[in-house]
Parts: structure tokens; C-alpha cells; sequence
């Protein structure tokens, strides 16, 4: 898939977008990267769930689909709120948020976030993503690059999914790569597959990214 970019060329320091393709430099951050673009397109100082005006410093980025269930940080994935807003959406999906805030009484929005939890952990118990399907691509492990810094694995990080695996046979969130199958995020995912044989992860590849860290 494609991730949305601003339709113009752009040179900054960790990026350059020429002719549709974003190309990764030396030192980004990937989420940094994608926040920065997206607040770029959409706008710094705007909630677009409660439509307020919102000084720049105080906006936060939503992922409309929640990180907890496979939530990707890219821009079509990300919206600029306030902290009300994000904080009351929490783990629902842009869409469940917009059923909830029609909802008028306390009791209906109760049930409903009842309803929701039990949803989330019935998509995890399935070993799923509560995120569109044409987004996600199986990849064979072994085609996966990165260049990870192996002296900076974290074991916590590295427990954490492998414990999410062992619960849920499925991960918490896909790999995302560029489109070389280059690792820009998702890297323990990948760590605990090739740990324990597994041969393929789910991932989202990203066909309008390159990173050009080290080579030309
Ligand atoms: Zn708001």
C-alpha cells in the first residue's frame, strides 16, 4: 500500500519526497517522521474530533484505528485531536468513538464501552488486527532487513510481544517496511518470529518508501 504523502517535492534533514516516493535519511525516526508529515497535511493547531481550536503545543496525534489492536503510525492512520478528545476515544476506533458520542445517556455509553472490550479481546483471542485487511501482506521472515542495533534490544520490549504471541498465537501490531522489506517499525515482532520459527509475520508494506541509510 501507499502511504498518504503531501502532494509537493520536500527536502528536509531526515527526508526527502521526490515524485510520490518519501525517501528515509540518515537518523529518522520513523513515528517522528510520520507524525511530522501528518501534522504537515492536516494541521497543528485544529481537533478534528471535537472541531476546536487548539493552541499547537497542546494538540496530540490520534491513531484512528488504536495501537492496541494492530494500529499503524502512519499518516492515514493518525489525526490531529486535543487531549480531551484522544484521552476519552482511548482504545476505540475512530469509528466506535462516533457511535459512542451519539450515544446521549451514561448508561447507553457504558454498555456500549462493555461491549467494545469484549469485541477487542474476542479480534485478539483470534490472533487479528481490528485494521483493514487489504493493508496487511504476509511476509516471509527471512526476506526481512534491518539494521537494528542488536547492542540496543530491549529484553523487556522483546518479553512483552513474546508473551502477546504465547496468549494470542498473533501479534499485537504488523511490521511495517518499506518497500524493499526494509524493518521502519514492528522490529521485536520480527525478533521473537525469527526466536521461535515462526516464518511468517504480518506486515504492512509500504510501496511509496524507501530508507536510504547506507546505501545509495
Ligand atoms: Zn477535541
Amino acid at each position: 500500500m501507499n502511504i498518504i504523502l503531501p502532494c509537493q517535492n520536500l527536502k528536509e534533514k531526515d527526508l526527502r519526497i521526490e515524485n510520490g516516493i518519501l525517501y528515509l535519511g540518515y537518523g529518522y525516526s520513523f513515528q517522528n517522521v510520520m507524525y511530522n508529515l501528518t501534522y504537515f497535511m492536516k494541521g497543528k493547531n485544529y481537533c478534528y474530533y471535537c472541531k476546536r481550536t487548539i493552541p499547537r503545543n497542546k494538540i496530540t496525534m490520534d491513531h484512528m484505528y488504536p495501537r492496541s489492536t494492530g494500529g499503524p503510525t502512519i499518516p492515514q492512520n493518525l489525526i490531529p485531536s486535543c487531549k480531551r478528545c484522544n484521552s476519552e476515544k482511548s482504545d476505540m476506533t475512530f469509528a466506535q468513538y462516533q457511535t459512542y458520542l451519539n450515544l446521549s445517556s451514561f448508561s447507553e455509553r457504558k454498555s456500549y464501552l462493555s461491549t467494545i472490550t469484549s469485541l477487542k479481546e474476542g479480534i485478539k483471542n483470534m490472533g487479528m488486527f481490528e485494521i483493514p485487511n487489504e493493508w496487511i501482506t504476509p511476509v516471509k521472515t527471512s526476506e526481512i532487513h534491518t539494521n537494528i542495533d542488536f547492542a540496543n534490544i530491549s529484553e523487556t520490549k522483546f518479553q512483552k510481544v513474546k508473551s502477546y504471541y504465547k496468549t494470542y498465537h498473533g501479534f499485537q501490531v504488523p511490521m511495517i517496511l518499506d518497500r524493499n522489506l526494509y524493518s521502519l517499525d514492528g522490529f521485536y515482532v520480527l525478533f521473537v518470529a525469527k526466536s521461535s520459527d515462526i516464518s511468517y509475520v504480518p506486515a504492512i508494506v509500504l510501496d511509496n518508501v524507501e530508507i536510504r541509510i547506507g546505501r545509495n
